[in-house]
């Protein structure tokens, strides 16, 4: 099989030590497999983005030796085929007036029959789950199974305020792009039985997972762009390499001359059957604010 994985960082800021381990999962894994990696920003939700943060992501990777395949995928570019996407689910949609606050953590159905909202009020286009249940074997964390009615419920794929849901464009992408891998932090492992769905509504196969641990701070929150985290300092391209390489369970080779060596020896060596079975790991001290 031609191997197909990708970065897909959202831009609300430079990259911090979390993204950056999963940033060097996804290439080891595609580098080891002689498989193309691509990066795709996923700019899908502008206000809680940051401009420059797509310009400073490539940088930083650039300058830790992390080199994409192909042209830089700009999801805000892609918006005409999330629409497509969304007529062709047509015959499982429907439209959601429900507010926020007024649903469960699984959506009951509350609209599924109810009439078309009136023009011009504002409603959100949800998705009817099959009565099924989906499962992974993660190549990290084994078999996960959901019921997609009980677990999941029907979920949101175009916001009230327009806006796509990542939930649907991730899919869409990936498809589009011929992803065959998905190298990813298990904090997205929530969202998998959504994604799985959307696969199954259009009766297509789904690729293949790996979720690796979440970086987190001594008190365990999730290192996140607004918090915990400071961007990854690349002006030491091998020690934070090796860094990340030691969290991924992986040999630091200390004996590789430059960054460029180290990251194919990673590659070579790359064994994701190490990576420690765990929900997360604290992050160094160094790249914590
Ligand atoms: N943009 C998503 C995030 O940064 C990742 C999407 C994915 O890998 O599926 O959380
Ligand atoms: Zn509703």
């Amino acid at each position: 099989m031609t191997y197909v994985g990708r970065f897909a960082p959202s831009p609300t800021g430079p990259l911090h030590y979390g993204s950056l381990v999963a940033a060097l999962a996804s290439f080891l894994d595609a580098r080891h497999a002689g498989g193309k990696w691509l990066l795709k920003i996923d700019d899908l939700d502008p206000p809680r983005e940051s401009i420059d943060a797509p310009q400073k992501i490539l940088r930083q990777l650039l300058a830790l030796g992390l080199q994409w395949d192909l042209k830089v995928i700009y999801q805000s570019a892609r918006l005409n085929s999330y629409d497509d996407a969304i007529e062709s689910l047509q015959p499982f949609t429907f439209p959601c007036t429900c507010s926020r606050k007024s649903v469960a953590k699984v959506y009951s159905g509350t609209c599924r029959l109810k009439r078309y909202p009136e023009p011009g009020e504002p409603y959100a286009v949800r998705v009817q789950v099959p009565k099924q249940s989906v499962s992974i074997d993660d190549r990290s964390l084994g078999l996960h199974t959901w019921n997609l009615e009980t677990d999941v419920g029907d979920f949101i794929i175009k916001r009230k305020d327009g806006l796509h849901a990542y939930q649907l464009a991730v899919v869409i992408d990936d498809l589009h792009y011929s992803v065959t891998h998905i190298v990813r932090g298990n904090d997205l492992l929530e969202s998998t039985p959504r994604q799985l769905a959307i696969y199954e509504r259009l009766n297509v196969s789904p690729p293949q997972y790996l979720h690796i641990p979440v970086l987190v701070d001594k008190s365990g929150n999730k290192l996140s762009k607004q918090a915990h985290a400071k961007p990854v300092d690349t002006s030491d391209a091998a020690s934070t390499i090796r860094s990340a390489l030691a969290d991924l369970g992986q040999n630091t080779h200390e004996n590789a001359l430059n960054t460029k060596e180290l990251l194919k020896k990673a590659a070579s060596c790359w064994n994701p059957t190490t990576i420690p079975n765990v929900h997360d790991i604290c992050a160094p001290n160094a790249y914590l604010k």
